[in-house]
């Protein structure tokens, strides 16, 4: 089996997350991708506001129309969400044999160095690295990367989230998400709910 895990904060998942999954799943023959909902990002302390639970069922609904893509809860429980845990509790319910992908936005993939234990991760794993616009990454000695291009597309869940609260139109969600964040009412008038490039220590 080759199998990609694909984390992320999906706060909320959208259309260049699900295109991601699905245009890995075909160039890179993989047999699933499982999306892993952070359950403690730790990159975005104090800027999720969004219940681990909203962001799960979202990504549930979402891939609802996606053969290839499972939601996984392997990043659920206590401590924060280092990808080296998740990565080991993946292997350890696979097959030797079996072969583990990581998929991740260039973006993400630019601060590799700064994670935890991140010289476990490169060796746990291979990379497919997805270009995004306006990220830029250097090659990194001993780390297995495929890239994954031509999925560029211009979307964030930032983004969404403003628009969310400005009462904008998001035609980058699956209708089953928007219309579970309409019945949930999430994203509602917060305008401080930024990004992960603000810094909140500054
Ligand atoms: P936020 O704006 O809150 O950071 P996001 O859109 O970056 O949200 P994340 O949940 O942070 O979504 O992303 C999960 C993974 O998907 C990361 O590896 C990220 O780089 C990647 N990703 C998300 N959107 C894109 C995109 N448009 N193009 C390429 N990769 C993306
Ligand atoms: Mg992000």
């Amino acid at each position: 089996m080759r199998i990609a895990l694909f984390g992320g904060t999906f706060d909320p998942i959208h259309e260049a997350h699900l295109k991601i999954a699905r245009e890995a799943g075909r160039q890179f023959h993989l047999d699933r991708v499982l999306l892993i909902p952070a359950a403690r990002p730790p990159h975005k302390e104090g800027v999720t506001r969004t219940s681990y639970e909203h962001r799960f069922r979202m990504v549930e609904i979402a891939c609802q129309r996606e053969p290839l893509c499972q939601t996984s809860r392997l990043d659920e429980g206590g401590g924060s969400s280092y990808s080296i845990s998740t990565i080991q509790r993946a292997r350890a319910g696979l097959r030797p044999h079996d072969q583990l992908f990581f998929l991740i936005g260039a973006d993400a993939f630019a601060e590799i160095r700064t994670w935890h234990r991140w010289r476990e991760v490169v060796n746990a794993v291979e990379f497919i690295v997805v270009s995004r616009p306006g990220a830029e990454y250097q090659p990194i000695e001993g780390v297995r990367v495929q890239r994954l291009d031509g999925v560029s597309l211009d979307i964030s869940s930032s983004e969404i989230r403003r628009k969310l609260a400005a009462g904008e139109p998001v035609p980058e969600l699956a209708p089953g998400v928007r219309e579970y964040i309409r019945r949930n009412d999430l994203y509602r008038g917060a305008p401080s709910d930024v990004g992960d490039d603000v810094d909140l220590n500054q």
